[in-house]
C-alpha cells in the first residue's frame, strides 16, 4: 500500500493524512476493503480545534447574516442531491445497509441541510416587554467550536443532523465519526468545502472514540458535544461535560416496546412490527425490540409474524430487492449471538432465525437471520438489554394496566409503537408509555421538523425541529437604556 492510496482526512480544512494508526474500513457483506486511511492523532485533534477556533474568530462565518449562511447550507443540500447515487453506494459499502435504505438516508441528509437553512434564515429573536426605561432583547449567538460524535449505524444522516444545525448557528464543527464508518463524514466535509463554507469551519477526525472522541470532549475550546451512541459512552461524556460545565445532547440506546391490541389491523401490525425490528438489521436505536401482543390474538399474530420474518429477503445490499443486509461486523454479530444464547439459556424459545443464513452468498459477510424469541419475562436479560441486532422478544399481555407496567419497565425510554383501531386506547397509551417518541399505527417514520430524543437512559436533549438550531447557540439578553435622566439609585 503506497501512501497515495490512503484517504486523507479533514483537519480544519486541510486535507492530509491523519497522524494516527493506519486501518482499513471493510464492506460488511463481503469483508473486502473499501478504504484505507490513517486515523487522526491526538495532535490532529489539537490542530483541528485550534484551526476551528481561528475560523470561528476570523473566517466571518459566525458574523454572516443568517440568509447568507443559509445560502451555503442550501448549496450543500443541492450538492448532496447531485451526488446522491454515488453517496448512497459509498454508504452501502461503508456500513452494509441495503441500497434502498442508504438512498433514503442520503435523501434525508439533503433534507436536513435544506431544513436548517430555512430554520436559519427565518429564526426570530425577541424584543421582550421592558420593565424600566430600556429596551430588552433576547438574541442568539454562535457558541464557537462544537463537536459531533456519531455512531456507525446511519452515518450520513446522523452526521447531517448535527453538522447542519451547528453550521446554521454560526459555529465551527469538529466531527468524530465512528471509527469503522468514516467515509460519509469525510464526503460531507468535501461537499461543505465545495459549497463555499469558509475553511476551518469543519473538520472530520476518524479514529477511536476512547482516544480521539475523548480528546475532543475534554478540550477546553469545545463548547458543546452532540453525541449519538451507546448509553455508557454517553454517561462518560456527560461526566466530562459536568466538569467543564459544557452543554451536551445525548441520543442513546433503547429497548423500545411495540404493542399490538386485539383490535389492531393485523396486516398493518405484522408489516409494521417486522419493519420496526428487522429493517437496518435491527441496528437502530429506535428498533421495536420488545413486542407485547394481546393474549387473545397472540397465537394468530405470532404465526403470521414468524411466517413474515422467515420470508424476509436477507442478502446482497446492492440488490434493491434485499430487505436485510449483514450486521456491521463479525464482532458485533458475535455479540448478537451471545445475547440469543443468553435468551435461550434463560428459557426462551426460538420461533424464527437464531442462526446465520446458509449459502455461499453469506460465507464472508456478517449476516444473521431475523430472529424471534418468546417465552421470556420482561425482566429477563434480553428483554432489558439493548442487543442492537435483528432479535425480537415477544410476550403476551393481559389488560391495559399489565401492558403499561411491562412496557414501561425498562431503563430506556426512546420509542414506543402502538397498533390499534381504537382511537381512545391509542391516545391513552400514547400518553401512558414512557418514551421520547411514540408511533401510532406506523413505526420508524421520521420528520426533520419534529424534535427527536429519549427519556431516562435513552438520552438528554432533542435534535431536529425548527428550534434544533438553538441548541448550538448561546442566548444573550441585551438591555438598552433609553432613560432621559441618569439612573436613580436602587429603585
Ligand atoms: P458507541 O460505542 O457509544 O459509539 C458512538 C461514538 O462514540 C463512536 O464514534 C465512538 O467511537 C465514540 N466513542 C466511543 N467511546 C468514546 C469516548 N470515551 N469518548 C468520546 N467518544 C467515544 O456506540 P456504537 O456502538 O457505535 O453505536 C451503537 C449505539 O448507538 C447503540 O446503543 C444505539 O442505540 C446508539 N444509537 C442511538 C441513536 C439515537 O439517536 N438515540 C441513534 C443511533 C445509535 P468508536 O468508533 O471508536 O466506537
Ligand atoms: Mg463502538
Amino acid at each position: 500500500m503506497t501512501t497515495t492510496e490512503l484517504r486523507p482526512i479533514c483537519i480544519a480544512g486541510n486535507w492530509r493524512l491523519g497522524g494516527g494508526v493506519q486501518y482499513d474500513t471493510c464492506y460488511p457483506a463481503t469483508g473486502e476493503v473499501v478504504a484505507t486511511l490513517n486515523a487522526a492523532s491526538v495532535g490532529d485533534v489539537e490542530e483541528a480545534i485550534q484551526g476551528a477556533h481561528k475560523a470561528y474568530l476570523e473566517s466571518g462565518w459566525a458574523q454572516r447574516k443568517p440568509h447568507e449562511r443559509a445560502a451555503v447550507l442550501y448549496r450543500i443540500a443541492q450538492l448532496i442531491r447531485e451526488r446522491s447515487e454515488e453517496l448512497a453506494q459509498l454508504q452501502r459499502r461503508d456500513n452494509g445497509k441495503p441500497i434502498n435504505e442508504t438512498r433514503a438516508l442520503v435523501a434525508s441528509a439533503a433534507g436536513t441541510f435544506q431544513f436548517f437553512a430555512s430554520a436559519c434564515e427565518t429564526l426570530e429573536e425577541t424584543i421582550t416587554p421592558p420593565r424600566g426605561d430600556y429596551m430588552t432583547m433576547s438574541i442568539y449567538e454562535a457558541m464557537g467550536v462544537v463537536a459531533a460524535i456519531t455512531p456507525w449505524n446511519s452515518p450520513i444522516a446522523s452526521e447531517a443532523q448535527k453538522i447542519a444545525p451547528a453550521l446554521a448557528g454560526g459555529n465551527a464543527v469538529v466531527v468524530k465519526p465512528a471509527e469503522i464508518t468514516p467515509l460519509m463524514g469525510l464526503e460531507l466535509a468535501r461537499i461543505c468545502d465545495e459549497a463555499g463554507l469558509p475553511k476551518g469551519n469543519i473538520s472530520v477526525l476518524p479514529g477511536k472514540g476512547s482516544v480521539i472522541g475523548d480528546a475532543i470532549t475534554r478540550h477546553p475550546l469545545i463548547r458543546r458535544v452532540s453525541f449519538t451512541g451507546g448509553t455508557s459512552v454517553g454517561r462518560h461524556i456527560a461526566q466530562i461535560a459536568a466538569e467543564k460545565l459544557m452543554s451536551v445532547s445525548l441520543e442513546l440506546g433503547g429497548k423500545s416496546p411495540t404493542v399490538v391490541l386485539e383490535d389492531a389491523d393485523l396486516d398493518h401490525a405484522v408489516a409494521g412490527v417486522m419493519y420496526g425490528i428487522f429493517s437496518s438489521s435491527g441496528e437502530s436505536c429506535i428498533a421495536g425490540s420488545r413486542l407485547f401482543v394481546a393474549r387473545s390474538i397472540y397465537k394468530e399474530f405470532m404465526d403470521r409474524l414468524v411466517k413474515g420474518a422467515q420470508s424476509l429477503r436477507v442478502g446482497d445490499p446492492s440488490d434493491t430487492a434485499t430487505q436485510m443486509g449483514p450486521l456491521i461486523s463479525q464482532s458485533h454479530r458475535a455479540s448478537v449471538e451471545h445475547y440469543v444464547k443468553i435468551g435461550l439459556d434463560e428459557g426462551g424459545q426460538l420461533r424464527a432465525g437464531g442462526s446465520r443464513p446458509k449459502g455461499t452468498l453469506y460465507d464472508k459477510g456478517s449476516f444473521y437471520l431475523p430472529t424471534i424469541i418468546e417465552g421470556l419475562k420482561n425482566s429477563d436479560t434480553i428483554c432489558q438489554e439493548e442487543i442492537f441486532g435483528p432479535v425480537l422478544v415477544a410476550m403476551p399481555f393481559d389488560g391495559m394496566d399489565d401492558l403499561i407496567a411491562q412496557a414501561n419497565d425498562s431503563v430506556y425510554a426512546l420509542a414506543a409503537g402502538i397498533w390499534t383501531r381504537d382511537y381512545k386506547k391509542a391516545w391513552h397509551l400514547a400518553r401512558a408509555l414512557k418514551a421520547g417518541n411514540v408511533w401510532i399505527n406506523t413505526y420508524k417514520q421520521f420528520s426533520i421538523s419534529t424534535p427527536f430524543g429519549g427519556w431516562r437512559d435513552s438520552g438528554l436533549g432533542r435534535e431536529k425541529g425548527r428550534l434544533g438550531i438553538l441548541q448550538y447557540m448561546e442566548q444573550k439578553a441585551v438591555y438598552w437604556g433609553m432613560n432621559e435622566k441618569p439612573l436613580p439609585w436602587a429603585n
